[in-house]
């Protein structure tokens, strides 16, 4: 948004002082002592960021869990995304790099990372030597104290077989994809070109499931492109009901200025949308409960994160999967790698009780 509306966010919201895009961050200091010094407002969204984030690993704002950006960019051209304009082309941070920042993370307390990227599945291909994901994955998985590693976009176009075969091999790696489908007709995918089609996809999760077990899948949809038929929306929802994904994220499509699909017609109307996305909600909520109950009776992993935010008096953490569980326990659980057999559900979280490790 800083890239793409500069000087605009100003006269939007006459309050703000800075605009700073996302490579401009690390100069925060200076531009706060600039405005301080000089009373002006500053725009700084010209990408000055060099590839070695030497980041202060203390200042984080979970004490157990950090964000670990592994690349910038993106080389794809879907047509509603700003993210090719306004972030460039594909960078991959040296795996060197990004295993130091994680070393110095893991020291300093942290028991979790979530790798960044775009398209996380394209990370290394800049450098043409054979450096994947898996390659990476293996490296951090070496860091003692580190706990667990995810990674997050996922794209299906970019994901190799190499990469699921490190995803299950790697013990820290966790069993969790998440992989925006946005679509499952091959007429709105071809209109978005997102490279892919709704049988590649299908194919990318059966792979996952086969190399990877107990992977579960999150996906994001966007309902409403321009010129979605009802026939291309069913094609939506029964790719819902074909792969069963965990979790889904809906969104209505809205036009980005900037964009290829900016010149499309926004033709579904807003009822049509709304009617859309509350169809997909209810569906994934149906499969939701459906593979929680599932799991009742099952054992999970969760990695504590503090009480409950509906319910002070419970504790709450994600499982390997990102499922939320929410669990009794006397004692501060946060931080604590906490084993627990599921008693209950509901779509979102899963209910469970401590047990020990001979249970
Ligand atoms: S939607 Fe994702 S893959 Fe497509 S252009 Fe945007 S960032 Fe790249």
């Amino acid at each position: 948004m800083a890239q793409r509306l500069r000087e605009e966010i100003f006269q939007r919201a006459p309050h703000v002082e800075l605009v700073c895009g996302t490579e401009d961050f690390l100069q925060l200091p200076e531009f706060l002592e600039e405005i301080e010094a000089e009373h002006e407002r500053v725009v700084a969204v010209y990408g000055q960021l060099s590839q070695t984030l030497d980041r202060d690993v203390s200042l984080r704002p979970d004490r157990y869990h950090a964000y670990v950006s592994v690349m910038r960019g993106c080389d794809k051209r879907c047509t509603y995304c700003v993210v090719p304009f306004t972030r460039g082309a594909e960078r991959s941070r040296p795996v060197a790099d990004i295993v130091d920042e994680a070393k110095r993370l893991a020291d300093d307390g942290c028991l979790e990372i979530t790798l960044l990227g775009q398209t996380v599945e394209a990370y290394g291909k800049s450098f043409g030597d054979g450096t994947d994901l898996g390659v990476l994955l293996r490296q951090l998985d070496a860091i003692p104290g580190l706990q667990r590693i995810r990674f997050i976009t996922s794209y299906p176009g970019e994901m190799t077989d190499s990469i699921l075969r490190a995803i299950g091999e790697v013990p820290k790696a966790c069993e969790y994809l998440h992989m925006p489908a946005q679509s499952g007709s091959d007429r709105v995918l071809r209109r978005m070109k997102r490279g892919y089609r709704r049988d590649g996809y299908v194919d990318v999760v059966a792979r996952a499931r086969e190399l990877v077990p107990g992977i579960e899948i999150a996906s994001d949809f966007i309902v409403g492109f321009p010129g979605e038929s009802d026939e291309d929306f069913q094609e939506t929802v029964s790719l819902m009901e074909e792969v069963r994904f965990q979790n889904a994220f809906v969104f209505r499509y809205s036009p980005r200025s900037g964009t290829p699909a900016h010149r499309l017609r926004d033709d579904i109307p807003e009822e049509v949308k709304a009617e859309r996305n509350e169809i997909l909600l209810r569906t994934q909520e149906r499969i939701s409960l459906e593979k929680n109950r599932a799991r009742v009776g099952s054992i999970v992993e969760v990695l504590g994160e503090g009480p409950s935010k509906k319910d002070a008096s419970r504790q709450m953490g994600r499982t390997r999967t990102h499922a939320i569980a929410v669990f009794r326990d006397p004692r501060d659980r946060t931080g604590e790698i906490v084993r627990l057999r599921v008693e209950d559900c509901t779509a979102l979280t899963l209910f469970g009780r401590v047990v020990d490790s001979a249970e």
